[in-house]
């Protein structure tokens, strides 16, 4: 089995005479999207991600692209010796880990997860695999996040104080995942109208048409400026901008890198993340114990001595 970097990151896996490249273009082969976020897209022929990942590949990203839908859970013969299965990675919609097996040797390639259930996600399932390519991103035990319950109870106080000061309260968030799950919030905990920038919206509607009920309203549409010029309401966007009210914008961000501190340009930042924390990606080896683990992105170092140091076989992939 042979695994290298693809020439826009991502992984390339090559054995008996099968090739596949996860997050990457593939060169030759199958390819495989994770999921719709833009580091992890990839365009071109032949390449497979789950159906809700390419709805929102075309609409957010407007890329088209010959992508083939596979199903969650059920395992899809790709030759006489390989076949795949998607599996849930909880990271945001349609997000998948795909587990292959070939020839009798398995392997996952996570794609980013989380392990926790949130307002918009399941948690990432078990993957019984031998080897493991799994996403480091919070691989320090600096990056423990606290219990989702109160990192909402945290935000959904700190826009009533804003609010209370006579202030817009506006999030910085991904356009895919968190924001829905920021919407959900307060759709779920206020009755506060909720404005989006235009690439949150598109990714709220994929979400909509795949069964996430969400309530939003479209920044630049009259709905939008009759709320934001009238009371109270929250702001969610991409990016900072400036929003068009007669009074203060107080700008958060929700993050995991949160837990370092607020970073500068910001009035709050909140540890909401799509990803598993330290513990959780540790839990989730530790489970499901793979014969061979590879880390990638982030803590991918440290995380791999940290887990030989607990009896694995694990390298930092490169
Ligand atoms: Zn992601």
């Amino acid at each position: 089995m042979l695994l290298r970097r693809g020439r826009d990151g991502g992984v390339v896996l090559s054995v008996k005479g099968f090739s596949a490249a996860f997050d990457t273009r593939p060169q030759k082969g199958l390819g495989f999207v994770s999921h719709a976020h833009s580091d992890h897209v990839a365009a071109g022929r032949n390449i497979l991600a789950t159906r809700e990942t390419i709805s929102l590949i075309r609409r957010v990203w407007q890329l088209s692209g010959g992508y083939k839908p596979i199903p969650y859970r059920q395992d899809i013969g790709l030759s006489d010796s390989v076949s795949v299965r998607a599996l849930n990675s909880g990271h945001v919609l349609g997000s998948a880990m795909f587990r292959l097996d070939i020839g009798g040797e398995s392997l996952v390639y996570t794609g980013d997860i989380n392990t926790v259930q949130t307002l918009t996600t399941n948690p990432a399932e078990p993957v019984d695999a031998d080897v493991f390519i799994i996403e480091t991103t919070y691989g320090h035990p600096d990056y423990v996040f606290p219990p989702r319950h109160e990192t909402e109870a945290w935000i959904l106080k700190w826009v009533s104080k804003t609010i209370a000061e006579g202030a817009l309260p506006a999030f910085k968030s991904y356009s895919i995942g968190k924001s829905q799950e920021l919407i959900k919030l307060f759709n779920t905990y206020t009755s506060l109208p909720v404005v989006v920038g235009k690439t949150v919206a598109n990714a709220s509607k994929t979400y909509v048409e795949n069964g996430v009920a969400l309530d939003f309203i479209r920044l630049g549409t009259k709905d939008a400026a009759e709320v934001l010029g009238g009371g109270e309401a929250v702001y969610i966007d991409s990016q900072v901008r400036s929003v068009p009210v007669h009074r203060r914008v107080k700008w958060a961000t929700v993050t995991g890198w949160a837990v370092r501190g607020c970073p500068e340009g910001f009035d709050a930042a909140f540890p909401l993340s799509s990803h598993a924390d330290y513990r959780g990606l540790l839990n989730y080896v530790e489970e499901n114990r793979p014969r061979k683990v590879y880390t990638i992105h982030g803590f991918s170092q440290l995380f791999a001595k940290t887990l030989r140091l607990r009896g694995f076989d694990a390298s930092p992939f490169t």
